[in-house]
């Protein structure tokens, strides 16, 4: 399966600091592309300009949330077929850091990736244990209960994406170890055939938590690691760049 790697800038950064990071990313994809599809979800704010500036080139521009309906009375928020109409293909739903800061539950990330898929966006549904979580043995319990909870069962899977992201590992520098990632992996993709049904196979996985240069070919090799979310090291156009020609 061609892997995705996928660029989630969060809060960071202002219109002038986007427009370099694109720009350096697509000077880098003009020298060729490695073999994966690469995508990235700048704020908000900057994500016309993020999509006007990669026009042209492979990468790929995605929203970070979007909201569980359509359009209406919900001030603050961003809508779907929003996201489509300015040239994004892709969203991020339920991240660990909007289930924390905003409280959000399995039924309303399942409600955004149904939106998301309606509009035509692909949705990147994320799970992930806490710290608490996994000490306490709960790891594979969690990420079953978010699985079933948050991804939208009978979708058609080349148009979904789950991305496991142990909470802990998030900007910490830690990773989870390959065996658990392998473990957890094979979870979901266990899981995806009861939700998914026939074609659940070509669902991809991808794995989030401090990836980096150093350490994404060893994750990227793993069985059922089809990409990689990466945060931090998205934020470098070299670092995102060496970790895409890693996958
Ligand atoms: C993320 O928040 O999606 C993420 C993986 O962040 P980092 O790579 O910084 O751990």
């Amino acid at each position: 399966m061609r892997a995705l790697i996928a660029g989630n800038w969060k809060m960071n950064g202002l219109g002038e600091d986007a427009k370099a990071l694109a720009e350096g990313l697509k000077g880098l994809a003009e020298g060729g592309q490695p073999a994966c599809d690469l995508l990235v979800c700048p704020p908000f704010p900057y994500l016309g300009l993020v999509a006007q500036t990669l026009a042209g080139s492979r990468i790929a521009v995605g929203g970070q949330d979007c909201h569980g309906a359509t359009s209406g009375a919900h001030t603050g928020d961003t809508a779907a077929p929003m996201l489509r109409d300015i040239g994004c293909t892709y969203v991020i739903v339920g991240h660990s850091e909007r289930r924390a800061d905003h409280g959000e539950t399995d039924a309303q990330v399942r409600a955004k990736a149904e939106v998301a898929l309606a509009a035509g966006l692909v949705p990147i549904v994320c799970v992930g244990e806490t710290e608490k979580e996994r000490n306490a043995e709960q790891t594979l319990a969690v990420i079953a209960r978010q699985v079933k909870g948050s991804v939208p069962a009978g979708m058609e899977a080349g148009r979904l994406v789950v991305a496991y992201e142990p909470v802990w590992a998030i900007g910490t520098g830690r990773t989870a170890t390959p065996a658990d990632v392998v473990q957890v992996h094979a979870e979901i993709r266990r899981l995806l055939v009861g939700l998914v049904g026939e074609g659940s196979e070509k669902v991809r996985i991808l794995y989030g938590g401090s990836v980096k240069p150093d350490n994404a070919r060893e994750l990227l090799s793993q069985a059922n690691v089809d990409g990689a979310l990466v945060g931090g090291a998205s934020l470098d156009a070299e670092s995102f760049w060496a970790i895409a020609e890693s996958a």
